[in-house]
């Protein structure tokens, strides 16, 4: 529809009581497709429900995803939890990360990325992020680095990998490893590799709104021997499954290994169900999102007041979390970014909103007020409020998200995605300046 089309028959706005771009509804999300059904009932019926259940003579779901999707990623061994937080706090944990020790976090991720840190004890070193990815600053991060780093923590952020080569060679000078949080980046390759396969450890969450979901729940991937070890056992109260020569039937399927402090953070059979029938369909889900991507890049790209994400070149194929457009206030009759995307929601009828507020004033992260902080020294070391993310902020002010769920519309979708951001833009002036709410921001994941 050209612009002079849209001013004659598309005014007013939806959220002033116009007609929406978009009345037909969206992809559902998740959605139980392929043999998800059955594989729950057969579970249901094994008589093997969790990990720490009985061998029945049928190598356990946990296992066989664990088989799967180390192959998916392109690492040698995965370890499958309960939730990508779990993950990182069992990779951070593997990688001796422990009390005191400062681990580089984004300044823009979710809370989880921070909070892990401080559950295993180390103290998060908030950075920077780069404005075409949304991910780590390279040079942020060289900035940050003390002789009391112990790990970085590099975030492959909605639809861009980090900068992995730049990063690689930071930490490595620094004699530090890298964990690498893919839980927005299954699938993701930088320079032909897996996310999750180029950091110490890679991990993943499988939440509801991930593109690989069962519900809840998350995995560590890595190509070290030790690492594999230590996360099997940290992962299972110490304990790791039965060599296979030794396993009977009806008896309980791991050994008690120890040697090391767990917790049990098991996935279930019902999820390693619905995860083995997710990583069936992924492959084809994410190459129809990159292709609904590329087609929505083309389109705005000519438009005014509208960027895009520019990765980086090693990051070779992307997959798409949220789908990101970054917004000039000038060219939105200086509206904020939560009355854009509250329009822009009212246009499509799915919710579309801005990214998480950056970690040193987000109202979920609170280290400051954790029972470490009664430590001698840690309340100001904690205490988020010392870091300064300039761009995070600027970015956050920007950034409109759009669910990956809605890469999988059809051509209406995403021709309803590209009009309504234009009729949007082009009426910006009726909208009022902020939100009632004062842009309380209430982002979830
Ligand atoms: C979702 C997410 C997590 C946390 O995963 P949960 O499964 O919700 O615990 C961690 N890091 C990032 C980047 C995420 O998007």
């Amino acid at each position: 529809m050209s612009a002079s089309e849209l001013s004659a028959a598309s005014a007013p706005l939806a959220i002033l009581g116009g007609p929406a771009v978009c009345s037909a509804p969206w992809p559902k999300w998740p959605d139980a497709g392929g043999r998800s059904r059955d594989s729950l009932l057969e579970v249901l019926e094994s008589s093997r429900w969790a990990v720490s259940g009985p061998w029945t003579g049928r190598p356990p779901l946990d296992m066989e995803f664990a088989t799967r999707f180390a192959a998916f990623v392109g690492a040698r061994w995965c370890v499958p939890v309960d939730h990508g937080s779990s993950a990182l706090l069992a990779a951070l944990t593997a990688l001796d990360v422990g009390p005191g020790d400062e681990v580089i976090v984004p300044g823009l991720t979710w809370v989880a990325c921070a909070s892990a840190v401080l559950r295993a004890g180390g103290i998060p070193i908030l950075v920077d992020i780069d404005p075409n990815t949304l991910c780590l600053s390279p040079a942020a991060v060289e900035a940050a680095i003390t002789p009391r780093t112990a790990a970085i923590l590099a975030v492959h952020l909605y639809s861009a990998m980090a900068e992995m080569d730049e990063l690689s060679r930071i930490a490595a000078a620094a004699g530090v490893p890298i964990l690498e949080d893919a839980a927005q980046a299954h699938g993701a390759l930088w320079r032909g590799r897996g996310a999750g396969s180029l950091g110490a450890i890679g991990t993943f969450s499988m939440q509801q709104g991930k593109v690989l979901t069962s519900g809840e729940g998350g995995a560590a991937v890595t190509s070290d021997a030790g690492l594999r070890d230590r996360l099997e056992r940290l992962r299972g109260d110490g304990r790791r499954y039965t060599a296979s020569a030794q396993r009977v039937i009806g008896r309980q399927d791991l050994e008690e290994v120890g040697g090391l402090q767990g917790w049990n953070m098991h996935l279930s059979e019902f999820q390693a169900a619905l995860l083995l029938e997710g990583l069936e369909q992924l492959p084809e889900q994410n190459a129809r999102r990159a292709q609904a991507a590329q087609f929505l890049d083309g389109e705005f790209d000519g438009l005014e007041g509208v960027a895009t994400i520019r990765p980086y070149p090693g990051n070779t194929h992307r997959t798409y979390y949220h789908y990101v457009l970054r917004i000039e206030p000038d060219a939105w009759a200086g509206r904020s970014i939560d009355v854009a995307c509250e329009a822009v929601s009212a246009e499509l009828g799915v919710w579309i909103h801005p990214p998480y507020q950056p970690l040193n004033v987000h109202p979920l992260f609170q280290p400051q007020r954790h029972p470490f902080a009664r430590l001698p020294g840690w309340t100001a070391k904690l205490d988020p409020r010392r870091f300064e993310l300039p761009e995070a902020h600027r970015q956050a002010d920007r950034a409109m998200l759009f669910h990956h769920s809605m890469l999988l519309g059809d051509e209406r979708h995403l021709a309803a995605i590209v009009e309504s951001v234009a009729k949007v833009q082009r009426y910006a002036h009726l909208l009022p300046i902020h939100t009632s709410n004062h842009d309380q921001h209430r982002h979830g994941h």
